[in-house]
């Protein structure tokens, strides 16, 4: 699992926000259901998201309006971003910030499906 934005590894347990989409369709027969993906976001591009300016696409809006009131909810996941920021958490951020795998094609600041 690795968060969409900066493609940080995130280990099972480890804070993040989870955001789960899936399709059905409504009022047709037979209903068809898609499978369900999980996308992730570290604390710190979460925090990021909130506190930037709104995305383009109307899909990216909606993910960001959902991001926004878990961070605006609670100080935890400020908090959680915070840590990591400060490296508190030992061994979740490279010494130097180069280490590590290949991180996948940026998206910019925006979220895209
Ligand atoms: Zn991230």
């Amino acid at each position: 699992m690795h968060c969409l934005r900066c493609g940080r590894a995130i280990e099972p347990g480890q804070k993040s926000v989870a955001l789960y989409m899936f399709t059905q369709t409504v009022g047709v027969k037979p209903r068809q259901k898609s499978a369900a993906h999980r996308i992730s976001f570290c604390p710190q591009c979460s925090v990021s998201l909130a506190m930037g300016p709104a995305p383009e696409g109307a899909l990216n809006v909606a993910a960001w309006d959902m991001i926004r009131d878990l961070v605006a909810g609670d100080p935890a996941l400020n908090r959680a971003a915070w840590e990591s920021l400060n490296g508190v958490v030992v061994g979740l951020l490279p010494a130097t910030g180069t280490e590590g795998g290949p991180r996948p094609a940026q998206s910019g600041g925006y979220l895209e499906f």
